[in-house]
């Protein structure tokens, strides 16, 4: 008989530096790579927001469609469904003589909710599986430290991995996929079924996001390479408005198109061939706070989305769930100009500047002192690059509840203004 291993794509939807992928490639026959719009990500939030927003909607479309692509170029294919991968996988291995299933780890506990309930099928199945974690920059399992113990402090965790830890290389592309010749690939779902709502998006708009590995590969070519706008992160990463001012590369880490070995890869490149500097190293120390959130969630698991935080800290002053108020936010109709034009670019484009998002939430939970879980649950209906980990971890952070020594971290969003849009072409750009 044939050995035949299911790939089950999640957020690492790519065929470079996917371990997983390489794995079961190198282990078997054949594969079934598989993607599977999972329908609870479709439904609506805590606080009543669709859970998977028009624009992440509309790229996560995008980058299902260029890994098919991708794995078609390399002789294979991608099964594409719509239900909830505990039936779907099972029937799949059922229908294929699946032998085992090969897939990446997350540390939210929506998301290992769905492992836990995958992996009692397959046991029932007597289908073997085998998982990585290969979503982060620094290997988990090389870390300084056990989870349970990892710091609660940013800077306590960056130096000891800094001096302990060597980053990989990232792995290569399989070079040829055999998949099972009678594969009923299926249909990719349009917008409207996954969303039911039209996409516009505003010509003021940061960057052109267009989902997939193909587009991921390319901006950071064009970042580094083309532009050489690496040089100046360091001293642009707080602009507001255009493309090059940060890497734009937020939303293909957040649904895995690139990987952060690979980023690291090319900036180390970069280093050697074209400059070394405060610039290049920032980058990297950016994608370590990307790797803190995440082994933070992993470390206090729910605790990461209570209100008082994961160490049950109170907010500066009691917060309120006022829907009013958190409305006149989300319609940039706070008055206040610099935040109203960060709340329009955010609800017209499904892209903020960072500067952006610290402003927005401090104002909501400082000035406005309105359950900052709402704030967050907006996110991550509205952000193209929403990441559940970043997303929670940097609220709870601006809230005083999360990594932060700091209990109140007020942003004064007058001197902010002026600060960074000192000639306020910015809240020009986004209130006309
Ligand atoms: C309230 C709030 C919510 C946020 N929600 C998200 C989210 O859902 N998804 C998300 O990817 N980022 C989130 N961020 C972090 C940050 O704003 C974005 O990663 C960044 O703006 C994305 O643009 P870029 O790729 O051009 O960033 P760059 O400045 O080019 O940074 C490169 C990469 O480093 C990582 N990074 C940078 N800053 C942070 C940070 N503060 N925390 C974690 N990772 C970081 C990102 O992966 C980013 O793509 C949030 C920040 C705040 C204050």
């Amino acid at each position: 008989m044939i050995k035949t291993k299911l790939v089950w794509f999640r957020n690492d939807l790519r065929v470079n530096d996917n371990e997983p992928l390489l794995s079961a490639v190198n282990r078997s026959e054949q594969v079934i790579p598989i993607y599977i719009f999972d329908s609870r990500h479709f439904l609506t939030t805590q606080y009543g927001f669709r859970k998977t927003g028009t624009f992440r909607a509309k790229f996560l479309i995008e980058c299902v469609e260029n890994l098919r692509q991708n794995l078609k170029a390399l002789g294979g294919n991608l099964i594409v469904r719509m239900g909830l991968p505990e039936q779907i996988i099972p029937q799949i291995c059922l229908e294929y003589q699946v032998t085992s299933v090969y897939f990446n780890r997350e540390t939210a506990p929506e998301e290992m909710e769905v492992e836990r309930l995958v992996e009692k099928e397959l046991l029932k199945l007597d289908v073997n599986w085998r998982d990585t974690y290969t979503s982060t920059l620094l290997k988990k399992s090389e870390l300084p430290f056990s989870i349970p113990r990892l710091p609660d402090v940013f800077t306590a965790f960056k130096t000891k991995v800094e001096h302990n830890c060597i980053i990989e290389t990232p792995l290569p592309s399989p070079e040829k996929i055999n998949v099972p010749a009678n594969l009923d690939a299926g249909v990719m779902p349009s917008l409207s079924q996954l969303n039911n709502t039209s996409f516009n998006v505003d010509a003021r708009r940061a960057f052109h996001f267009k989902g997939g590995e193909t587009e991921a590969l390319q901006r950071l070519h064009t970042y580094l390479w083309e532009r050489d706008a690496l040089k100046t992160y360091f001293e642009t990463r707080n602009g507001l408005v255009g493309e090059d001012y940060s890497t734009k590369l937020s939303p293909y880490l957040a649904l895995g198109c690139i990987s952060p070995r690979t980023i690291h890869a090319q900036v180390k490149r970069y280093e050697a061939e074209r400059v070394k500097n405060k610039s290049t190293y920032w980058l990297i120390f950016e994608l370590l706070w990307r790797d803190f959130f995440r082994f933070t969630m992993e470390k206090h698991k729910n605790n990461a989305f209570k209100q008082q935080g994961f160490n049950n800290a109170s907010t500066p002053k009691p917060l309120v769930s006022d829907k009013a108020l958190l409305q006149k936010w989300i319609d940039g109709q706070t008055g206040v100009r610099f935040v109203d034009a960060n709340m329009n670019e955010l609800r017209l484009s499904g892209y903020l500047s960072n500067r952006g998002r610290q402003n927005v939430a401090s104002y909501l939970v400082n000035d406005l002192n309105v359950n900052w879980m709402m704030g967050a649950d907006y996110f991550e209906s509205q952000l193209i690059d929403y990441d559940v980990y970043s997303n929670y971890g940097n609220w709870a952070y601006v809230a005083g509840v999360g990594n932060d020594p700091r209990t109140n971290r007020y942003f004064n969003i007058e001197k902010q203004a002026v600060m960074y849009d000192p000639q306020g072409a910015y809240q020009t750009l986004w209130l006309n």
